[in-house]
């Protein structure tokens, strides 16, 4: 008989496991805690050598493990991480001031097929499971030291979090708790193309994190030639739904918004911009163009500025977002996709 993997099953489906063993339910609470600290069977030392035998007969642990590891010239670190069925995942740690950024990714592949991204080539392969998106961040906090090395994580990698809605809550719920990391939610970002009914079912979750829109047009044709989702989901509602979750949770609306060049950093592009979100508690984060994807051309520094300048010019709130690890290939998906290539074997 074929092995299962614990690390893809869910807290009910190992509180069943336990019980089919005839063991009570507290025993899930106390798994948990030695996955948190990704230990292996033979270390979970309040379970009886019995209980360590028979679980070993049936399962593997199957955590997450760092198979490469990429360091940029200004200190940002990419790992690609292999999950037990073998699939691949990356994930990045951006160095700042205040602390370390881990950016993780929500699915293996993403079904969105943004024309931008690197991460949707290939389209969806398989939701990442809960437990593995809670040992892939504490894998990464282990290997950059021996305390609590990550401040902030923003949910901007491969996938989209909406569409592994209830392992993605879950995993918000336990990264947050003391056990875990410990992790406020004010220092987690989570940032979706607009996934309008799970933006209003997340707003009941009561888990006020920053929320991130990635708008990349404020027209609608010009963000259907770009993103697909726009056809099905109109960026008006995503935003409406975006208002609600700010109204619920107090925290302001971050939209996110690729500067691609000839497309939308125009003088229309920055007023229907402001026509969208005047009025609203928002910042807007500009992003140039990281790489050249398709027949999309990154912005010139002239042109950066000077869309910036239009959104300053009507009263917006936005920032250009700093681009790091350009020399390890850190924009959203192109590192996974070069080695999904083959190139880098
Ligand atoms: N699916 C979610 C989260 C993943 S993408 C979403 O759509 O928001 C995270 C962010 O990285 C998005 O804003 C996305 O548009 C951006 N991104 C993807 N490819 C990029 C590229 N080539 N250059 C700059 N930003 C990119």
């Amino acid at each position: 008989m074929d092995k299962g993997f614990l690390i893809s099953k869910t807290e009910d489906e190992i509180r069943e496991i336990f019980s089919s063993l005839g063991e009570k339910s507290f025993r899930t609470g106390q798994l948990k805690k030695w996955m948190y600290q990704l230990q292996p069977f033979s270390a979970m030392s309040n379970f009886s050598m019995q209980l360590r035998e028979k679980l070993e007969q049936r399962f593997e642990m199957g955590y997450p493990e760092i198979m490469e590891k990429f360091v940029s010239k200004d200190g940002t670190i990419k790992y690609l991480l292999k999950l037990f069925d073998g699939n691949i995942v990356e994930a990045v740690v951006m160095k700042y001031s205040y602390g370390n950024t881990l950016c993780i990714s929500t699915q293996v592949g993403c079904p969105m097929a943004c024309r931008f991204c690197a991460s949707g080539l290939n389209g969806l392969t398989r939701q990442m499971y809960p437990f593995e998106l809670i040992t892939q961040v504490l894998l990464i906090n282990r290997a950059l030291g021996s305390g609590r090395e990550i401040t902030n994580i923003v949910l901007m990698g491969t996938g989209e979090p909406l569409l592994n809605y209830d392992n993605v809550v879950y995993f918000l719920r336990e990264i947050h708790k003391e056990e875990a990391l410990g992790i406020s939610y004010r220092n987690i970002s989570l940032s979706t193309c607009g996934i309008k009914d799970n933006i209003l079912r997340f707003a009941d979750e009561d888990i006020p994190l920053t929320l991130c829109l990635s708008l990349h047009s404020a027209i609608n044709s010009k963000r259907s030639m770009i993103m697909p989702v726009e056809d099905r989901i109109p960026l008006q509602e995503a935003v409406r739904a975006m208002e609600h979750y700010q109204k619920k949770t107090g925290r302001r609306i971050v939209y996110e918004y690729i500067m691609i060049g000839d497309l939308n950093i125009g003088d229309e592009d920055a007023e229907a911009l402001w026509q969208l979100v005047k009025g609203q508690t928002a910042h807007i984060n500009l992003i140039p163009l990281n790489g050249k994807v398709g027949n999309f051309r990154e912005p010139t520094r002239h042109e950066i500025h000077s869309f910036l300048q239009k959104l300053k010019d009507r009263g917006l709130s936005a920032t250009i977002r700093r681009s790091l690890g350009q020399d390890i290939e850190g924009a959203c998906g192109q590192l996974r996709a070069r080695y999904l290539e083959n190139e880098i074997r």
